[in-house]
């Protein structure tokens, strides 16, 4: 059923209390088969603004997962060549801080909200996290190794 712009679709089980969980785009709900529509509506309405506001995080979060392998896939591989430095595996994840990791086997996890900043940005980030496959630390080899592949690594990283 339609409950002002969701799709809301009712699910009977035999069970005590009513859940309502989003499924794509849909909003699902479970209840047995005593609850009525009626009820069903005003409990759906009643969590109107939080179902929405659930909807479009997932969109955004579906943005970044088409779009960050695209555009930072391409930067390491680039890279990857210059430096001579390839990763073993490369992930992405929904990170609050930090940008990029590279963990102890050479698996770089990069932050989906990188490709929010600016291309020079997302190519610092790159050339740190494979500078890492070479030296585990931050001493002075690693900046070295940085800048010769990235001379700007000062003024980008303010
Ligand atoms: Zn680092």
């Amino acid at each position: 059923m339609k409950i002002k712009d969701l799709e809301v679709e009712i699910k009977r089980k035999n069970i005590k209390h009513i859940y309502l969980r989003i499924k794509n785009d849909k909003v699902e709900v479970s209840c047995n088969n005593f609850i009525s529509k009626d009820f069903i509506k005003e409990f759906v309405l009643k969590h109107y603004e939080k179902i929405k506001k659930q909807i479009r995080t997932r969109k955004d979060k579906d943005f970044y997962r088409q779009n960050a392998p695209k555009i930072i896939l391409p930067i390491v591989k680039k890279y990857s060549k210059l430096m001579g430095l390839f990763p073993s595996k490369i992930s992405f994840r929904f990170k609050i801080s930090n940008w990029g990791s590279c963990t102890s086997k050479n698996h770089i996890i990069f932050n989906y909200y990188l490709i929010d900043e600016d291309k020079e940005f997302i190519e610092y980030v790159v050339v740190h996290e494979l500078a890492h496959i070479k030296f585990k630390h931050h001493k002075k080899e690693f900046w070295e190794l940085v800048e010769r592949f990235f001379p700007n690594y000062k003024k980008v990283r303010e």
